[in-house]
């Protein structure tokens, strides 16, 4: 069903002169370039009033339209009801759900004035793709104003089971809008049973025979994991050219033959960055041989810096890498790189394939990209080891991969022991075991297969 163009919805928006730095941005721009479409969302800048201020912008056969935000309407939906009270609950910390009324009634207005916009824009014949936790309610709120398109909607975050899910006030009012969509797509098996384990007990929701969830009202949809890839051939293409840039032979020659642990992330709490120095410094103590033999470079360009936790994580971990360099460095050796820059994928490839091990900790993720990128880059005539979580969707697919429970300090420790001394035999087929995943199930693979359940 190749007819309808396709209209892409999510917060912000990647525009074609923007360097695209997740994997997401990257399969929707090539999918509306494919199909033909639309991109909309918000600009990433502040105006008096929200949508006071549309900007169009075509390229080819893709217009890309977005909108300001007032910094109320900011402040509550993004920063408030989005960063403070849906990702903590979405990632298992309940602990850190900050709900204020004032943030929900934020995040409706804008979510309608998302619709509002949206309406004059979609065709009869256009298949509609919203994207992840900002949006929720955004179909309820176009089947309100009679659009009867197909709409999908993906989550790009973990979603916990119901017995958490219900701790969120008012969670069925939020929740429960998830049936208007026709499908909806999520990163694990875990994922959709959470999903459905919430609809079937909370909702009163009944399993169809063809497997779609009907709600009490008669509104039915279908729930399916469709785990995301990275785009696996580019990042192969720009990790063997790694070498041509200067950038990666610098930090070779700083190295001076020593192996290198390399860890990739926002800094945010759901990735696990205090347990992950823990386990380093732990494998110091346990590992005197190691000494000036092993460098550790922590890439964590900050995020989200309105909301006070992540203000507060950046704190405790400049605390902890001065603290641990403290302990061990010589003078010829820093034992912690921490880096609070972000680099562009070109780049990022080439300090991948330049690490020996890849620490990936998060304490929940909903996939976790850099996982994949990291195995991605490497050389296949000596690849590296990948440590991960086996809390991140990635730890489904990839069983290569040396699986940890990041709060298990000793285990990390030993694991990040046991990736130093891989023999190469191992390291090459366990990094063929993941090559093949990632081969098959690349970003291009993913896209198509949500569109195609949408369209069908
Ligand atoms: N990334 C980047 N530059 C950086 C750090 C990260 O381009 O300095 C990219 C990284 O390559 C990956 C994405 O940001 O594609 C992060 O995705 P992931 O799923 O790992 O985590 P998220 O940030 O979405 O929680």
């Amino acid at each position: 069903n190749g007819q309808g163009r396709l209209i892409v919805v999510s917060n912000r928006v990647a525009l074609p002169d923007q360097t695209a730095t997740g994997g997401l941005a990257s399969a929707m721009r090539a999918a509306l370039q494919e199909r033909g479409g639309l991109w909309f969302g918000w600009s990433g800048k502040m105006a008096r009033q929200t949508g006071d201020d549309v900007h169009r912008l075509t390229d080819g056969p893709v217009q890309y339209t977005t909108i300001d935000l007032s910094r109320s309407d900011h402040d509550d939906f993004y920063d408030g009801f989005a960063n403070r009270t849906l990702w903590p609950l979405l990632h298992f910390r309940p602990d850190l759900v900050d709900y204020d009324r004032k943030h929900l009634a934020g995040y409706l207005r804008v979510n309608n004035l998302f619709a509002e916009q949206l309406m004059s824009l979609i065709h009869p014949s256009d298949l509609v793709w919203v994207n992840d936790y900002h949006l929720i309610p955004l179909a309820a709120m176009l089947r309100e104003r009679g659009v009867r398109n197909r709409i999908g909607f993906f989550l790009h975050t973990p979603l916990p089971p119901a017995s958490l899910l219900i701790a969120l006030p008012r969670h069925m009012e939020l929740l429960e809008t998830l049936a208007s969509y026709d499908l909806v797509g999520l990163h694990t098996a875990r994922d959709r049973r959470a999903l459905e384990e919430y609809f079937l007990h909370e909702v009163g929701a009944t399993m169809r025979r063809d497997g779609r969830i009907r709600t009490p009202e008669g509104r039915s949809f279908r729930a399916e994991a469709f785990p995301i890839g990275i785009d696996t051939p580019e990042v192969v293409a720009s990790a063997s050219h790694a070498n041509e840039h200067k950038e990666i032979h610098d930090l070779k020659q700083s190295l001076e033959g020593r192996a290198l642990i390399i860890g990739v992330d926002r800094l945010d709490y759901s990735k696990g960055l205090p347990e992950r120095f823990q386990a380093y410094a732990r494998l110091l103590e346990r590992s005197p041989q190691l000494h000036r033999k092993v460098s550790f470079l922590q890439i964590a360009p900050p995020s989200r810096g309105g909301v006070p936790e992540y203000r507060q994580i950046r704190r405790d971990l400049e605390r902890m890498a001065g603290h641990i360099n403290g302990m061990y460095a010589a003078p010829d050796w820093v034992p912690i790189r921490y880096v609070n820059n972000s680099f562009p994928h070109s780049l990022l490839s080439g300090y991948y394939r330049s690490a020996r091990v890849g620490l990936v900790t998060p304490l929940r993720d909903g996939m976790n990209l850099v996982a994949k990128e990291y195995v991605a880059s490497q050389d296949p005539d000596d690849p590296g080891v990948l440590v991960l979580s086996r809390f991140a969707g990635a730890a489904q697919e990839l069983a290569g991969a040396l699986l940890v429970n990041p709060a298990d300090t000793e285990e990390v420790a030993e694991a990040l022991g046991v990736a130093l001394e891989m023999p190469l035999h191992e390291r090459r087929r366990r990094w063929r075991q993941m090559m093949d995943v990632l081969e098959k199930q690349d970003v291009t693979a993913w896209r198509n297969a949500f569109l195609r359940r949408l369209a069908s």
